[in-house]
Order: C-alpha cells, then structure tokens, then sequence
C-alpha cells in the first residue's frame, strides 16, 4: 500500500499556485503578494518633530527666543526660524526650514505670550528631528513579491500608497458531507441517524488555512445525487467529500468522483486514522488542476487527512509553499505509549510549550479512534509514530504536525 510519503508527493505533482489577481488592499489579508509594491512618498513625508516643544536653531545661545509660530501636526509651517526665534512645535508637525532642532516642552518655561527661556543651550544638530524619506524614499520597494500580507504589512502598505494590490487569488474549498444517516448540525438525530460533524470540522479548517469554504447540502447515498454535487463541488478549486470512500455496499463516492469527471490519483494508503483516503484531480482548460479528495466519513480520520494533505496543498494553491510537504515539530513525550503498529499513525496528542522546556512536552491524551471526535478535540497535535510498534518512554523525543 502507499506511504504517506509517496501519496503526499502526488499531491505535490499536481498543487500549484493559483493565478494572480487584483483587489483592494483591506480584502487581501493573509494572501500573498505578486508584486513587489513600491511607495509612492517619502515617509515621513516632511521633516518631522519627535517632540511636542520648540523649533530653534541649535547652535543659537540666546537665552529666551521669540516665538513666531505655533505649527500643530496636520499644519504647515509658514516662517523660518533665525536664531532669537523659536516656533511651537507638537509631536508630527513639519520642522520649519532654518530649524535644526526641537527642544522638549519639558526643557522650556514661558515667559510671556511671546517668549519662551530655552532651557538647553547646544542641543545636537537634528535633536528630536526625523529626516523626511529617512524611513522609505518615494520609489523605494516596502514589500517583496512572495510577503504574505499580515496586518504588519498592510499597514507598511498603505502607508507607501498601495491601497489596489496584486495578490495570489484566494483558494475556494468545497465541501460534501455524505451519508443517509447524517443530520444537520442543528436537529437532535433520530434513531439510526448521527449529527454532520464533518461539515463545521472543515469549513473551520478551510477558513484556518486562509482559504473560502463553500458547503454544499449533504449528499443522500444514491449514485446520481452525489454526481450531481459532485459536479457543483468542482466549481472550486479543491473539492472535499465526507464518507463512502471505503468497501460498504453504499460507498458510492468514488464512482461519483469518476462520473463527474475526476480522475483518479491514488485510493487508500498505509495510514492510520484514514486509510480509504481518496485523491484525484479534475483537470481545467486553463490553470492548474482541481483537487479533490474523498476523506473517510469518522471525523478524526478527516481530520488527519486534512492536516497531512489538504493543509499544505492550501499553502501552494496560496503561494505561500513552494511545494506539498510535511512540516513536523519536535518534542518531547510527557509520559511512556506503547504503540501497537501496522500502519504509519497521526495520533491525537497535546503539545505544552513551557518556558522552562527547551521543546515542548507531548502528552497522549485519551482517545478512543477515528470516531471519537469528543477525545480529539482535546488535542492540538498529531504524533507521528511509525508502521513498526514502539514503546515511547516518558523523555523520549517525538514527531507532531500542529493542529
Ligand atoms: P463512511 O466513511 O461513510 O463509511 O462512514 C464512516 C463512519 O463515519 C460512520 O460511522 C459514519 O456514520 C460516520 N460519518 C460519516 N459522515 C460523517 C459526518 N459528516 N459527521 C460525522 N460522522 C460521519
Ligand atoms: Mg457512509
């Protein structure tokens, strides 16, 4: 059977970044430049007072100066100032030309209305001055093609102008749960029916991955139906479908996928929870092929499958990964595991960074499967533990993919 390894480099083969588009700056959080941006001012835009104070002339001894101006930020300053003189200044306002430097309210006593005793003769040339362009210079690049745009450098980008930006499209996700028995979220289930855990489990995975989810009403275990969503499904770019991937006489989904056109990469893999995992692609006329993976209906199995598979998919479809890979942390385990084997497990666990731990400590929590979705959400990783058994001892160092 696959490895996770070879069924993670088909997915590999077959992710790519997404086509470029434009769209207003406040919509493109945590997507990714295509562009390098460049400012369109100098910033600050004027030499800028650091100090609510004075404006003077820094080599100037007299002891008191006549103030010939008060500039408030969001003003322009109109007279320069000559030695004897001084201008009222506040923090962000445009030193007058002939100041050379802002002496601090602190460091001044008024006089009278247009006097004021300067209490610091030779401050240094520029004291309390910022130079115009001293942070970025018209023309000057704020951000590099491949930065992804956190609110950080949003506000970098206004500031230089780039209120339209170009931006690696969001990807759409959709997603269809499967199954007779499945209730929506809201209703208390009947007898022989169960609630449609799936459905909220990955639309908050998808929103978490910075992707659009889109779900699709729950799909009846009949061969036409499913085709039908199925096809709906593939207006996205990745397309998610829960249950009937495995050898139940209702598992109807792979035959859907095919009928509707996708093509089939790979059906199941050594991997333990969500071995019956299906992946396939649906080819476009232009622009990199649709994904579509068929996870196992118990939700941890999806769970697993979304975090090894999905997940870093959604970063190359983003730009923001070169290519599929797995991205494990290191850690220690909090006590001894014995496990039993058979096939490569991402197994439920709950990783406590503390400040006196160096890495941080894994504790194997109590979980019952890939149904028990109750003991997994304790968790906040998965450990990776390998197809032989292994008795982990308390101390011992482990793999974890972050939840
Ligand atoms: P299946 O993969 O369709 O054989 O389903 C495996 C198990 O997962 C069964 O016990 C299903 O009832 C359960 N299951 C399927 N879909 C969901 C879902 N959307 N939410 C919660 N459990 C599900
Ligand atoms: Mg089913």
């Amino acid at each position: 059977m696959l490895t996770v390894e070879q069924a993670i480099m088909l997915v590999a083969r077959y992710a790519a970044k997404l086509p470029a588009v434009r769209m207003a700056l406040g919509d493109a959080l945590g997507l990714v430049l295509a562009e390098s941006v460049a400012s369109d001012i100098d910033s600050p835009p004027h030499n800028k007072a650091m100090m609510d104070g004075f404006a003077v002339v820094a080599s100037d001894r007299s002891p008191t100066r006549v103030i010939i101006e008060s500039v408030m930020a969001g003003d322009v300053p109109h007279h320069a100032v000559r030695p004897g003189a001084a201008t009222r200044i506040m923090t962000g306002a445009p030193v007058p030309d002939g100041a050379t430097a802002v002496i601090p309210i602190e460091k001044t006593s008024q006089v009278d209305e247009q006097t004021v005793r300067i209490d610091w003769i030779d401050p240094p040339v520029g004291k309390h001055i910022t130079l115009q362009g001293s942070s970025l210079r018209v023309g000057h690049q704020v951000a590099e093609a491949g930065t992804t745009v956190s609110s950080l450098v949003a506000a970098a980008l206004t500031e230089a102008g780039a209120g339209v930006v170009q931006v690696i499209r969001r990807p759409k996700v959709a997603i269809l749960a499967t199954g007779n028995e499945l209730v929506s979220t809201d209703l208390r289930p009947g007898p022989g029916q169960i609630r449609n855990s799936n459905g909220p489990l990955l639309v908050g995975a998808v929103v978490e991955a910075g992707a659009t989810p889109l779900e699709l009403p729950v799909g009846r275990d009949d061969r036409v139906e499913l085709t039908q969503l199925v096809e709906r499904g593939l207006e996205a770019d990745v397309l998610l479908v829960t249950g009937g991937v495995s050898a139940g006489a209702k598992d109807l989904v792979p035959e859907a996928l095919v009928a509707a056109g996708v093509q089939k990469v790979f059906h199941k893999l050594a991997l333990k929870p969500g071995k019956p995992l299906w992946f396939g692609i649906a080819p476009r006329p232009v622009g990199p092929s649709r994904l579509v993976f068929g996870f196992p209906g118990n939700p941890v199995s999806g769970l697993a499958c979304f975090h090894l598979f999905v997940r870093p998919a959604l970063a190359v479809l983003s730009g923001r990964m070169d290519t599929v890979r797995l991205e494990l942390a290191r850690g220690r385990a909090a006590d001894a595991y014995a496990h039993g084997g058979g096939r490569e497990t991402f197994r439920p666990a709950r990783a406590m960074a503390s400040i006196a731990d160096e890495v941080p400590m894994v504790e194997f929590i109590r979980w019952h499967g890939s149904a028990d979705l109750a003991g997994a959400a304790k968790a906040n990783c998965l450990v990776r533990l390998p197809v032989e058994p292994l008795t982990v001892s308390s101390g011992d160092e482990v793999a974890f993919l972050p939840l």
